[in-house]
């Protein structure tokens, strides 16, 4: 069985990115397939994976407005194991020119569940904002994974996030899950990290995942190199952790079949 994860907060900086990146990454080290789709028009995902984003000639936003098939804009092999759907800046506009389309919250779904069978995971890597691009992310969705940093604000915004997660279980996507919860940027060295881990450990009833991802230089210079962090540098602290969570991540949905 396919799981489909949607990576999701809308705060930016908070760790999304780069956990669907290494996330993906080392799945599909672990010999998951792994379909990865970037919705946010930053494109931070696709050019992390290397992909030169500008000059694309088909990406997620001709998928959306349904001026291409899924398989003109699928990205294959672009790892060992792993596909990727592309974005960039184009797929800022997309949220006016879908306004009035019909069903628009099912248009990344209907495009995904045609080829997520061929996958172990799809992990889709959600912009910043409750848009209407991270409700389709949702409406995708089997589980949302909310990176959450490890700083004093930590808790800001998340009440919101929980309240679109069931808006979009309600009314679009009943069998909408959360996957739980991962933090992110975590700081030994500080006495907040360790607060605001246990802050929301006593706030939030949603699954927390064990592995704990430290704040580690290597995963914030990987990008510029154009490859996951396990490529860059496979013995790094923030490759361990990324591991580690790719297999808790498995296991989990082991428990769950
Ligand atoms: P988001 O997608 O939520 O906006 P990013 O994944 O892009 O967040 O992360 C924001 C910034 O923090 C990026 O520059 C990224 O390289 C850096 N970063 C993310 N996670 C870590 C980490 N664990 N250690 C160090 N830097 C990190
Ligand atoms: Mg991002």
């Amino acid at each position: 069985m396919t799981r489909v994860i949607a990576v999701a907060n809308q705060k930016g900086g908070v760790g999304k990115t780069t956990t669907a990146i290494n996330l993906s990454a080392c799945l599909a080290e672990a010999n998951q397939k792994v379909l990865v789709v970037d919705i946010d028009p930053q494109g931070n995902t696709t050019s992390g994976f290397g992909v030169e984003k500008e000059g694309l000639e088909n990406t997620v936003y001709e998928l959306i407005l349904e001026e291409c098939k899924i398989e003109e804009c699928l990205l294959e092999k672009v790892l060992d194991n792993l596909d990727l759907i592309p974005s960039n800046i184009n797929l800022s506009g997309a949220e006016i020119e879908l306004i009035g389309v019909e069903e628009k919250e099912y248009i990344l779904k209907k495009q995904v569940d045609q080829i997520k069978e061929k996958y172990d995971f799809v992990i889709i890597d959600c912009p910043p904002s409750l848009s209407m691009l991270t409700v389709n992310a949702m409406t995708t969705a089997d589980t949302v994974l909310v990176p959450i940093q490890c700083e004093y604000y930590a808790l800001e915004g998340l009440s919101q996030l929980l309240h679109t997660i069931n808006l979009v279980k309600e009314r679009l996507n009943p069998e909408l899950e959360m996957e739980g919860v991962v933090f992110t940027m975590y700081d030994a060295r500080t006495n907040l990290s360790l607060q605001v881990v246990e802050n929301v450990k006593d706030n939030l009833k949603q699954t927390i995942y064990k592995t704990i991802i430290p704040r580690n230089v290597r995963l914030a210079e990987a990008p510029s190199h154009g490859v996951p962090i396990n490529l860059y540098d496979s013995k790094s602290a923030g490759a361990e952790s990324y591991r580690l969570l790719a297999q808790e991540v498995i296991q989990r949905g082991e428990v769950e079949e």
